[in-house]
């Protein structure tokens, strides 16, 4: 046996199984020599491949520039003919024959000074590995051996990535990457997956297969543990389920203060599940509808009508007010069948309502099914990443644009739908006076706020823990945001991560807040705190 400590905590708990370790899979190349009468069906084997590559890339997404730009690589004439000569004259295997000729451009691009043709070393890597894996019927699946449930080790996962592994065959996670604020860590947590991430010093020691221990509340994780240690944990997962059950005894009370202050205690919820599980466990309003995660786990855009029948579901299931937050990708979030431009920063780039507003693709076929779903329960409609007054402007005008729309087409929606916007950046922060006279409500979103506030990276864990929990520039523009909700007469929440943190949640209700939406498995802990807040 042998104990290991490090990383940080994404999602509390204990697993014990065994290491899957996800490693990255290099193509073979074969090489072989070929027959005279063999050299015009490889040539046609290698067209077939270019084909199939380019079809890929370009139905995956036609309006962005990488993949476009990719495909034309692929289809390049230059190369098409030296890797006809290759086969011709070489009498080289198509594997090899496109091998060597991708990197003889990788090679040229590696000398040059230019910032750009050096990027563009990736788009040829990714291209060259894809016709690889075309012409050897190869396609990467990091996890096609995963038949049994495992505690998943890899340097990084995307939150797309974490969806496609069937739920059940995952019993914990350990990743190098990451922070507790990350969207991994938010999807482990709403999963109730064991996890900890920032763990990069210690991938280097895992065996894929060996039998683990993960300690996700002390970031412990044992090595071939014994049969006492097993036991040991086993006793302390149990202790924990009974606390959680304890926990549960709490769904009949309201959500008070010890003096019998009401507090409203919403949930942030993914899926129609967790709508699910959070009204199981007493929660009467889902504070946060984070509806990008429709988005993920499939190939192309949900469809008007697919998201109508997802929203109109969600409300229909909850009992009271359901907020849904517009389309929020980028960042750390991106889907994989809609590229955005490659960033330097894409924290800082093109994400969010930038995006949402700028393609009509997106906003309108999300605002017209948010409409046509409002007529089945008490929706709240909520726009993330806002910075200036004029994005809130232009959403309310697109929304009211569909509105138009739907009426004219005779479909009745419902006549007041709350609007409200996310504060998650400086801006709107220092703005929020302005914003509350233009919109219902303020959710405040402290992971993206304490990312720009102190400008750390959220997935960085080098500096993502470096701050306290609290600390004070946040706490001043947590009460700049209240005060100016307050003074314009709207209901302001918080529903980061910090909001489901037991250690803060006392100081968050000092400061005057009396709405917070909390993961599904930070509800009961938090109303148990509330309970003893004097
Ligand atoms: C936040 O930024 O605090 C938030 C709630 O939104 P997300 O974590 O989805 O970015
Ligand atoms: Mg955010």
């Amino acid at each position: 046996m042998n104990k290991l400590h490090g990383g940080i905590s994404a999602s509390e708990g204990i697993a014990i199984g065994q290491a899957y370790v996800v490693t990255k899979k290099y193509l073979t190349i074969p090489k072989h020599i070929l027959f005279e009468n063999q050299l015009s069906s490889e040539y046609q084997r290698y067209l077939s491949a270019v084909d199939a590559v380019s079809n890929q890339l370009l139905t995956l997404h036609d309006s962005t520039s990488i993949l476009a730009a990719q495909a034309e690589l692929v289809r390049d004439d230059s190369i098409l003919m030296q890797v006809k000569l290759a086969i011709e004259q070489k009498r080289s295997n198509a594997e090899l024959a496109v091998y060597e000729i991708y990197q003889d451009y990788l090679a040229l691009l590696e000398q040059s000074e230019d910032a750009y043709l050096k990027e563009r070393a990736t788009d040829i890597i990714e291209v060259r590995d894809l016709l690889l894996s075309h012409l050897q019927g190869v396609l990467f699946n990091p996890f096609e051996n995963l038949t049994r449930p495992s505690i998943i080790i890899a340097e990084d996962l995307s939150p797309s990535e974490t969806l496609t592994i069937p739920m059940n065959l995952i019993k914990g996670l350990i990743l190098g990457q990451g922070s507790s604020n990350s969207h991994i860590a938010l999807i482990a947590k709403s999963l109730e997956i064991p996890a900890i991430v920032a763990a990069k010093e210690l991938l280097p020691q895992f065996t894929n297969g060996e039998e683990l221990i993960l300690d996700a509340y002390e970031t412990d994780i044992i090595q071939n543990p014994t049969t006492n240690q097993k036991e040991k944990y086993q006793t302390k997962l149990r202790e924990f389920l009974v606390l959680k059950e304890e926990d549960a005894n709490l769904t009949s009370l309201p959500v008070i203060t010890l003096r019998g202050k009401p507090i409203k205690l919403s949930g942030n919820a993914m899926n129609l599940e967790e709508v699910t599980k959070l009204r199981q466990i007493g929660c009467q309003h889902i504070g946060l509808f984070r509806s990008e995660f429709l988005y993920l786990n499939r190939n192309n855009l949900p469809s008007e009508q697919e998201q109508y029948q997802a929203y109109k579901d969600i409300l229909l299931l909850a009992d009271g007010e359901v907020t849904i937050r517009t389309l929020d990708i980028g960042g750390d979030k991106p889907l994989p069948y809609y590229p955005l431009p490659a960033e330097n920063n894409p924290f800082l780039g093109y994400r969010g309502i930038r995006v949402f507003l700028d393609r009509e693709e997106l906003w309108k076929p999300q605002l017209r099914a948010l409409l046509k779903a409002s007529v089945h329960g008490n929706l709240r409609i909520l726009f993330p990443m806002i910075t200036d007054v004029n994005e809130l402007i232009l959403a309310k005008q697109m929304l009211a644009m569909c509105k138009e729309e739907l009426i004219h087409e005779g479909v009745s929606v419902s006549s007041k739908i709350p609007i409200g916007i996310m504060i998650e950046t400086p801006a709107a922060v220092l703005d929020a006076d302005v914003l509350a006279k233009h919109c219902d409500f303020f959710s405040i979103g402290t992971n993206d706020l304490t990312q720009y506030l102190f400008i750390i990276d959220r997935t960085n864990p080098f500096v993502g823990n470096r701050y306290g929990l609290l600390p004070d520039a946040l706490q001043s523009a947590l009460s700049m945001t209240l005060k100016a909700g307050k003074e314009n007469h709207i209901p302001v929440s918080i529903c980061g991560e910090l909001a489901g943190n037991e250690s803060a949640i006392n100081a968050l209700l000092t400061l005057g807040f009396e709405e917070f939406s909390v993961p599904i498995t930070r509800f009961n802990p938090i109303k148990r705190c509330i309970h003893k807040h004097p």
